[in-house]
């Protein structure tokens, strides 16, 4: 799901009429599967998010607090892949075998690829006109960003990019000598750039819902199975997918079948109310995630997030200490790291909101500021020992905490610095805020 970058907003507030144009096309769309849109559901701008969802009139008989009702007919899913003769033929002198399989992730990337380069010839062309021309993940930055950015952002990025060229590179061994049946161009050349292919596969990665493949009746067979090598359990939802998060509310996704036994996939709103008044936004829930989520996957994040969780590595308590910030001069034995990574200890070094330390960040800290020995034997007894036998260890997290705060303010600095920031430098800045809150906010 995509929420439209709210800088992009700001600086082309005339554009919000425009992008309003898609909506009679996406109805026309909606309807032609199906869609009734009983509860009025429209489409807005809103400060806080860009585009997102609302009712245009007061519900008042919707007790089971149904946020969003649309037939599975609207979605795109192997289903439309496999009645899809044209872009079949794509693969028509291509050989399936085991070693040039793909997921479905890439083929629907692949058929939104073929699908934009239909334009108005696509029967997905209203749907196409929703999706956001560029996104604001991280990825996304130019260089000199990147360079502002802390590790674990472009650890991330650079793992990103490693998924998406290696898959391009064999999408393209794959189709190498196939044309495409619209225009008989050579389909590589026509349709598929690198630009194009991860725009498609962010849109994908990010606007899907899961969908069970019970739901999905392949009639048309199943040409595409041997292709794959995982289930095709994702969906594209035209108008769903403008739904934007929010980490407040908790939110149960459904396929229920109406009074025509057809397919409906529902979301409903769990423990909490409706909005009474028209035009108020309309959130779902994509997950219990985390700033680092959002920002990396559907580029945003959110100030005081209720599922923040803020990772601490190894690394990081390494520099801390080579920086004399702990506050002790102590020394520091290897055997000592070399314990804690051979026994998995610095997974989950965690501050999570609401809950504070996890216990390995806890026990890290004990053993590396508490504790003298070095002996695996004497660090083994506490590390597997008695938990409430850990010392209070919050004034070196503090300083450690401190230390990170010290490392993005001077990653936000260098951010300012640069002339220009791309939208995705900027959701990168608001990330790097957010995280400092937080930190600042665990520590008082
Ligand atoms: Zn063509």
């Amino acid at each position: 799901m995509g929420r439209t970058s709210r800088v992009r907003r700001r600086l082309h507030r005339k554009s919000t009429h425009e992008e309003g144009n898609f909506l009679p096309d996406l109805y026309k769309y909606m309807h032609s599967k199906g869609w009734k849109n009983e509860s009025q559901l429209t489409v807005r701008d809103f400060s806080e998010t860009g585009r997102g969802i609302c009712y245009k009139q007061t519900q008042i008989n919707n007790h089971d607090n149904i946020i969003i009702k649309v037939p599975i007919k609207s979605f795109i899913t192997i289903a439309t892949l496999e009645t899809d003769d044209d872009f079949k033929q794509v693969f028509s002198s291509v050989e399936f075998s085991e070693e040039n399989r793909i997921n479905f992730q890439e083929l629907l990337a692949l058929y939104l690829c073929y699908q934009n380069h239909l334009q108005q010839r696509s029967p997905l062309y209203a749907y196409l006109q929703t999706i956001p021309r560029s996104f604001t993940n991280p990825y996304f930055c130019t260089l000199d960003e990147m360079r502002c950015l802390p590790e674990e952002l472009l650890e991330k990025i650079i793992a990103q990019k490693t998924t998406i060229k290696t898959s391009y590179a064999n999408l393209r061994k794959i189709l190498a000598t196939n044309h495409c049946a619209c225009c008989g161009l050579h389909f590589l050349d026509v349709t598929f750039t690198i630009q194009l292919y991860e725009w498609a596969y962010f849109a994908v990665n990010s606007r899907t819902v899961h969908l069970s493949t019970n739901y999905v009746t392949t009639n048309n067979g199943v040409f595409f199975k041997k292709l794959l090598n995982n289930a095709p359990t994702m969906a594209l939802a035209p108008f769903l997918d403008m739904a934007n998060h929010s980490d407040k509310i908790n939110t149960c996704p459904m396929v229920i079948a109406n009074d025509k036994n057809e397919l409906e996939f529902m979301i409903k709103l769990e423990r909490s109310s409706l909005p009474t008044k028209p035009f108020e936004q309309l959130y779902i829930s994509y997950g219990m995630c985390t700033n680092f989520r959002l920002l990396t996957d559907y580029g945003f994040s959110l100030p005081g997030n209720r599922h923040e969780v803020f990772t601490i590595t190894l690394s990081d308590i390494e520099k801390f200490i080579k920086a004399g910030k702990n506050g002790y001069g102590y020394s520091f034995h290897r055997n000592k790291f070399k314990f804690i990574r051979d026994h998995n200890l610095h997974d989950a070094m965690l501050i999570i909101f609401d809950e504070g330390m996890s216990h390995n960040l806890h026990l890290v800290l004990h053993l590396l500021f508490k504790v003298e020995s070095y002996f695996p034997n004497i660090l083994s007894e506490i590390a597997f020992g008695d938990a409430q036998q850990l010392a209070d260890v919050q004034l070196e997290l503090n300083l450690l905490l401190e230390y990170k705060i010290s490392e993005y303010t001077t990653f936000l600095q260098q951010l300012s610095r640069l002339n220009t920031l791309t939208a995705s430098a900027t959701m990168a800045k608001n990330y790097l805020t957010e995280c400092i809150e937080f930190l600042k906010m665990y520590i008082s």
